[in-house]
């Protein structure tokens, strides 16, 4: 598992993209059961399978709900939340079903939904967005943001990509083609502090072949919700350096402790070179339902239109229709989905310190990085199966939101977009854990 992500440069490569790959091992501990290439089976010369599936595998997180499943485990790994939906966007899914909105919607996306996007790009940034020219809805901010990369990059160009990294921006990067350029996040101290980035190395990741920037804020895993000077810092490079910030802001409205969420969209010089990737899962509790968007500039919005059409024709009909009622659910509806996770973190926060856990306390997005040296294990792999077969609870290694797998070898990642009754069960499994020097 450790191995799944585009790594350090191998010796002998044919394509520039692949320069700084390595192929990942056939095997990892969590996954030991994948046939992964089953190049070994099959005549040389003729493995039927796209070399760039070798690069990378499957997901973690996602790897980490069927263990749960396996094991009986909580799962406090992937990022889905076990309570329901409102009732009232149910209830819109539902009426659009029954009026058989059923068939394919326009390709780019339902146009009263395409409306309500940038309705509510003018409310919440102040900006004004043309539904007809700048927006296409996908299935899922998953596929706005391949989508975006397949339309925006060629072989060989770089991408700039914070890490410790949400695991899909790997994955994508080479699916486009692209050369991802890891730029480290690193907490100001071992407990609690603020995960940050080094201005010097920034600037040193921007160069003449630099297509693009991912901007993840707020952040997963690390909770980082990025300052506006940072925000302008990146902007300052885009500009100089001619690069596209590719933003995913899937977790705009989850925020604490007075926080603000900046779209860079909104900073000068930034309209004509931002694609921002949003979508209904986390806000509306609905990741099921597979509805996202990107908003661009309309030259590049055409660009991705055309991937889009031909990867998937469009998202959701029905729930188009349901997501046009989400976007117009009352300002109360946004405070509150804020508080109810900021009570959810302030409660699973203190049994995680309890356990032996060094949190990083997250001002938004719904996870908590920790660091899980007081337990004594050899690495984040080890110590997340001891914790989903032997404890109960299922939570992500750190690993795997980094291109390096020993840079996270001392952390795991714990969603808590969970009921509190789910999280009360996790924490009581967790006080069996043993920090080594009690053990
Ligand atoms: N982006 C980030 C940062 C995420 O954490 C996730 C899901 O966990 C996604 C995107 C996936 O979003 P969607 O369900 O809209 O595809």
């Amino acid at each position: 598992m450790a191995d799944r992500l585009p790594r350090k440069a191998g010796k002998v490569e044919k394509s520039p993209a692949r320069k700084s790959f390595r192929r990942p091992t056939p095997k990892s501990p969590l996954l030991a059961k994948d046939a992964r290439n089953g190049a070994s089976s099959l005549p040389r010369g003729k493995l039927f399978l796209s070399d760039k599936v070798g690069y990378f595998t499957e997901s973690v997180i996602r790897e980490m709900t069927r263990q749960a499943m396996l094991y009986g485990a909580v799962n406090l790994a992937q990022g889905f939340p076990d309570f329901s939906a409102p009732a009232e966007i149910k209830d819109a899914a539902r009426q659009a079903i029954a009026a058989d909105v059923n068939q394919y919607a326009i390709t780019w996306g339902a146009k009263n939904l395409r409306n309500a996007i940038a309705r509510q790009m003018g409310v919440w940034q102040g900006i004004t967005v043309d539904p007809e020219k700048e927006i296409t809805v996908c299935c899922g901010s998953t596929e706005a943001m391949i989508s975006t990369l397949l339309a925006v990059c060629n072989a060989g160009d770089e991408v700039v990509i914070f890490e410790p990294f949400y695991e899909n921006y790997g994955p994508d990067s080479v699916l486009s083609g692209a050369k991802p350029k890891f730029v480290k996040l690193r907490p100001l101290t071992t407990d609690g502090g603020e995960w940050m980035f080094d201005e010097k190395e920034l600037r040193r990741a921007f160069h003449k072949h630099t297509k693009a920037i991912i901007v993840n804020t707020p952040n997963n895993p690390t909770g980082k919700v990025f300052r506006r000077a940072e925000l302008e810092l990146i902007r300052d490079l885009c500009v100089e350096f001619n690069v596209l910030a590719i933003t995913d802001e899937i977790y705009e409205h989850i925020l604490f402790d007075g926080t603000e969420h900046i779209s860079m969209v909104t900073l000068d010089g930034m309209r004509e070179r931002t694609v921002t990737i949003n979508g209904m899962s986390k806000t509306y509790s609905v990741t099921g339902w597979r509805v996202g968007w990107a908003v661009a500039p309309e030259k590049i919005t055409n660009a991705i239109r055309k991937v889009h059409d031909f990867l998937t024709v469009g998202a959701p009909a029905p729930l188009q229709e349901a997501g046009a009622a989400a976007l117009s659910l009352p300002p109360e509806y946004y405070a509150k989905l804020a508080e109810g996770y900021r009570a959810r973190r302030d409660h699973l926060m203190p049994s995680l310190t309890a356990a032996g856990f060094k949190c990083f306390r997250p001002s938004g997005a719904y996870y908590v990085m920790t660091d899980i040296s007081a337990f004594g294990y050899k690495d984040d792999i080890s110590f997340a199966k001891y914790l989903v077969q032997e404890i109960g609870v299922a939570t992500v290694p750190g690993s795997s939101f980094y291109h390096d797998p020993r840079d996270g070898a001392r952390q795991v990642r714990f969603a808590f977009c969970k009921k509190t009754q789910t999280l009360d069960d996790a924490a009581r499994r967790l006080a069996k854990l043993r920090v080594a020097s009690t053990r």
